[in-house]
């Protein structure tokens, strides 16, 4: 399949999954995750018109970033440890992995030192699997009271990953589970400004995220493929 068939395909899904949930298209971003694919194939995509690029390590995202900084947007969709914070911050449009008070700090200490703010997803463990990052649900409140200290970060959102499952339908409970619970913090006003965003989507299932509100979906197999990369 060729990058254009899978874009094509891939807008013809999101524009069903719109239809069927009553949405507008336009309300979706689509991320694309470059992680598995080269920077030319990188380049390739923005070249078609999606200039939102999702990477999850930096040591991989590097040689596309310094190819398409000033061209693409990039989000940064990996768990990051705070030794990797002076790497991506400034260099990142939006972390979507905030989950821990030490990586606002040091998220924090850094923006202050450019002197820029960071929007940031917080990304939370709906499923409870232990192989996830994230918050779990009933610590986000108490999260983002504590994280009014470090106002460079923006708290636009939140993220998560649902369990891998055969039967996308069955994400589903997950991905309405993160959408309540943004409406519930939104509710509560312990927010200067609302959370808008659903980052929450991947190629396997980001009809059903779509449906239950996604406003970032995460597209990188199916979207971009899967190939070789340089570095091996
Ligand atoms: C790799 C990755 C994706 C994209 O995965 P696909 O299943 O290939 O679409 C999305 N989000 C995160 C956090 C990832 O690490």
């Amino acid at each position: 399949m060729t990058l254009q068939s899978r874009l094509r395909d891939v807008e013809n899904r999101l524009e069903q999954a719109c239809l069927r949930s009553g949405r507008q298209r336009e309300d979706i971003q689509v991320i694309a995750v470059t992680k598995y694919v080269t920077v030319r194939t990188a380049e390739a995509v923005v070249l078609e018109g999606i200039s939102h690029i999702g990477e999850n390590r930096w040591p991989d995202a590097k040689a596309k970033w310094d190819a398409l900084k000033g061209q693409a947007i990039f989000h940064y969709i990996g768990s990051l440890q705070t030794n990797k914070v002076k790497d991506v911050v400034g260099k990142f449009d939006y972390i979507h992995s905030l989950d821990r008070l030490s990586l606002a700090e040091a998220i924090h200490n850094r923006a202050q030192m450019l002197n820029i703010q960071v929007p940031c997803f917080l990304q939370v463990n709906v499923s409870g699997e232990q192989s996830k990052h994230g918050l779990a649900p009933e610590h986000v409140k108490q999260f983002i009271t504590e994280l009014q200290t470090y106002d460079r970060i923006l708290p636009i959102g939140l993220m998560t990953m649902a369990p891998y499952e055969s039967k996308p339908e069955e994400t589903r409970p997950v991905f309405r589970a993160l959408r309540q619970l943004r409406d519930e913090l939104n509710g509560m006003s312990i927010l200067k400004e609302p959370l808008k965003e659903l980052s929450m989507g991947m190629s396997n299932d980001f009809e059903v995220a779509v449906e239950e509100g996604a406003t970032r979906v995460r597209l990188g197999t199916v979207l971009v493929g899967k190939e070789e990369t340089e570095e091996g």
